[in-house]
């Protein structure tokens, strides 16, 4: 017997008709066999309703009563879920994070679960029944207060309740058919995705692409939990991504995802696992460029700026220091970090500046980053190259470039950067024949 974790976004459970059809689908897969363990998001977009309605109320929600709040979005889909499920006469029980044993930090509205205890989740599976948990909520043991995983966090949930029960694979259902080689909004020609290793994955969704949280990613990929992101609105097999090891191969993984996943496999699909060179390549435009001119280049300076830019907390992404100009012994260094962090790092700056000694300060928001990725560069040559010429020949500008074994990214202007994915995505060969399917609106 199999044990299978599923996953279903709030687009799959927008109404009480997707709900049945969840349910339906929930019933095939334990019919076929398996136990089957569901962590299920709030119905359609009930976390962004609860969240105006907070503000309504309160200018600055209290942290504890906000994931009290929140938390319920969860409880409302898991107990209909579980309803549904029961009518079709099949066993099923609902519970909350904190029943199911998610234990997280104490830090409100992003926590990290820090440990799973799914007794009471074994027992009912013991018991034969179907487990429906509330995902993207858990409970802090020190403060015995609810908390929330941070948007999106039932990705997580699920990858964590398979990692704690061993499960064969956690299948997390969405409204596209997979991971894409690029937004098929942007890019009509993406191709889906087969399968793909965790590290590129991580390198996705680190710089843009929103399929797959990258905390739930992450743990995926430090506890060898292999994911299967495909469509809740049909059958077709999604994308596989897997993490090889030393004691399991990649080919043996894949096997092993498409056996208990009850798909629609294309027929004559290759059993070798070959990496192609480009996994795919994600955008963001949800950062900003701050630029420090005029920093004396003498030893300690960048330690002291970026001490500052630590203190605030921000989550700073690249950065470039130019060549130092001989006559004037100053230098400028450029980084960049979320738009939402933009403001407080000035400030800090700027409170320093004296100290410092640097001559003045310098904001866009009005970057794009581009991101390419893929396994197969730590092999091959040329793929800078390759990449700057499709952008030199779109005619688009590039500010800065940065690099990984498996990644490059570039800097460019914010209105070129959906022109910058399609040369790119068409240079490195990924557009597909045919034009992606897209179901739902927001890819969750
Ligand atoms: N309902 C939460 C959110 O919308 C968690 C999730 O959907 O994964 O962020
Ligand atoms: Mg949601």
């Amino acid at each position: 017997m199999s044990l299978i974790v599923q996953k279903y976004g709030g687009s799959s459970v927008a109404d009480a008709e997707s709900i049945k059809r969840v349910a339906k689908r929930i019933v095939e897969t334990r019919k076929a066999g398996n136990e089957v363990v569901v962590a299920v998001s709030a119905m359609g977009d009930t976390t962004d309703e609860l969240l105006d309605l907070a503000h309504e109320v309160a200018p600055i929600p209290a942290p504890r009563e906000m994931d009290m709040l929140l938390s319920a979005g969860e409880r409302i889909s898991m107990a209909l879920l579980a309803l549904a499920i029961e009518s079709l006469g099949h066993d099923a029980r609902s519970f909350t994070g904190s029943q199911a044993g998610m234990i997280t930090d104490a830090k409100h509205g992003s926590a990290r679960i820090v440990d799973v205890t799914p007794v009471r989740l074994r027992e009912a599976l013991d018991e034969g029944a179907i487990v429906i948990v509330a995902g993207f909520q858990g409970f802090n043991r020190d403060t015995r207060d609810i908390t929330t995983l941070g948007r999106g966090g039932s990705d997580t949930t699920a990858v964590a309740l398979a990692a704690a029960l061993d499960a064969d694979i956690c299948e997390i259902y969405t409204d596209v058919d997979g991971i894409f080689t690029a937004d098929p909004r942007v890019v009509p020609k993406a191709s889906k995705i087969d399968r793909i290793t965790s590290e590129e994955m991580l390198e996705l969704a680190a710089n843009g692409a929103k399929v797959l949280y990258i905390r739930a990613v992450e743990y995926a990929r430090r506890h060898g939990v292999t994911l299967h992101v495909r469509s809740s609105f049909n059958n077709n097999e999604g994308t596989i991504v897997y993490n090889p090891s030393e004691t399991v191969d990649a080919a043996t993984l894949v096997a092993r995802a498409r056996a208990t996943s009850n798909t629609n496999t294309k027929t004559g699909s290759e059993s070798a696992v070959e990496e192609p060179l480009i996994a795919g390549v994600a955008t963001d435009l949800s950062e900003a460029k701050i630029t420090v001119v005029g920093v004396p280049d003498i030893p300690g300076k960048a330690a002291q700026i970026f001490t500052l830019v630590a203190k605030t907390g921000a989550n700073i992404d690249m950065i470039v220091q130019n060549v130092s100009a001989a006559s004037t012994g100053r230098t400028d260094i450029s980084f960049t970090l979320p738009k939402s962090e933009g403001q407080t790092v000035l400030t800090a700056l700027r409170a320093d500046q004296a100290e410092v000694g640097f001559l003045g300060l310098q904001y866009d928001d009005q970057i794009g980053k581009l991101a390419l990725v893929g396994a197969g560069m730590r092999t091959n040559a040329g793929v800078s190259a390759k990449l700057f010429t499709a952008l030199f020949e779109a005619g688009i500008n590039i500010e800065m470039i940065s690099t990984s074994e498996i990644r490059i990214s570039v800097v460019t202007r914010a209105d070129t950067i959906n022109d910058a994915l399609r040369v790119v995505h068409t240079a490195f060969g990924l557009d597909a024949d045919d034009v992606a399917v897209v179901h739902g609106g927001t890819g969750r």
